[in-house]
């Protein structure tokens, strides 16, 4: 071995190896801030700076969707909030899955949310968008088909034919999934409240998606209060 092979840094791999404990599951992800995600190998960098900044700290709601300013807007933008919205749309599963027993047809047969203009009055009720006409889907279903319907148009080349470039006509995608994601979020904190608080207390992922859509301008974020989740989350900082 040469005094240059000698010299090189190892990288440690990028993966929960065989025998991990649960306790150090995604540890890597901690201990990469100090490597640029152009230096993380595999096409899945930016997926992972953002992943290990969400471990890192999941109060820093701002922090995390910000496109760091060594990355030119321009280029990078389309490609930052493709990344954004995958993350989303996973952990938005873990959300739903809590919800699993409580959000069930008989007591949510419909996709719907108070409305923020008038709390009082008949809530509002979405159609399902995942059918070939859009119809009434019972809650569980319209957050699930969303879900779905995300993922396997995140994964579609023809729309999305790669992960470091992403064309400015995509750009009403993220528009139509920012919508649909919203509302079921706004559906998990109006209707089942507790399971949502829950979740946000260990997560801010509400507020992190609501903080996301108005600084993107991809979804309006009225059906879900901001200030309450901003609360949750300086408590939880408060306690740190
Ligand atoms: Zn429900
Ligand atoms: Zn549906």
């Amino acid at each position: 071995m040469d005094s240059k092979d000698s010299e090189e840094i190892e990288i440690a791999p990028r993966a929960n190896l065989p025998g991990t404990k649960a306790a150090n599951f995604f540890k890597f992800r901690k201990e990469a801030d100090h490597i640029p995600f152009t230096e993380i190998p595999g096409s899945f960098g930016l997926q992972e700076f953002i992943l290990g900044n969400i471990e890192r700290d999941p109060t820093d709601c701002e922090g995390i969707i910000s496109l760091p300013s060594s990355l030119p807007k321009e280029k990078w933008i389309n490609v930052w909030i493709l990344e954004h919205t995958r993350i989303f749309a996973w952990q938005l599963g873990d959300l739903t899955l809590s919800l699993d027993g409580k959000c069930i047809p008989e007591s949510c047969p419909v996709m719907a949310v108070p409305s923020p203009s008038s709390p009082a009055s008949k809530p509002l009720q979405f159609l399902c968008a995942a059918h070939k006409r859009p119809h009434d889907c019972c809650a569980i279903d319209y957050a699930l088909h969303a879900l779905d319907g995300t993922s396997s148009l995140l994964h579609n080349s023809s729309y999305f034919p790669s992960r470091t470039e992403v064309s400015g006509q995509s750009f009403k995608f993220f528009k139509n999934l920012a919508r649909r994601l919203l509302r079921v979020f706004a559906h998990a904190f109006h209707v089942h409240h507790d399971e949502f608080i829950e979740f946000e207390k260990r997560t801010h992922l509400g507020l992190r998606f609501v903080l996301y859509c108005a600084k993107y301008s991809l979804a309006e974020t009225d059906l879900i209060p901001t200030e309450e989740l901003k609360r949750i989350r300086d408590e939880s900082r408060s306690k740190k």
